[in-house]
């Protein structure tokens, strides 16, 4: 399932936005996409403040239509540097 490489709000309140996790590659910000971190409205730049405090971009989106999430739900991409597939 892999693992985000740092601090997630406990909160179980719907997430109002999904926060996309890059790892910079090369000097390029947005070089690996490893994760999506859905967030409610008061923990959407905490979730971002803590991803750049490890050095990783975090790029929000809007949450797609009919998707429903609770605040601190992940999903790590098995093909990313979190996924645990190497
Ligand atoms: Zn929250």
């Amino acid at each position: 399932m892999g693992k985000i490489p740092f601090p997630l709000p406990s909160c179980d309140q719907p997430a109002t936005g999904r926060i996309e996790i890059y790892t910079p590659v090369d000097g390029d910000a947005f070089g690996s996409l490893d994760a999506s971190v859905y967030a409610c409205t008061s923990h959407e730049t905490d979730v971002i403040a803590a991803a750049w405090t490890v050095n990783l971009t975090a790029y929000r989106i809007e949450m797609l239509p009919g998707i429903n999430r609770t605040c601190s739900e992940f999903y790590a991409y098995l093909t990313g540097n979190f996924g645990g597939a190497r």
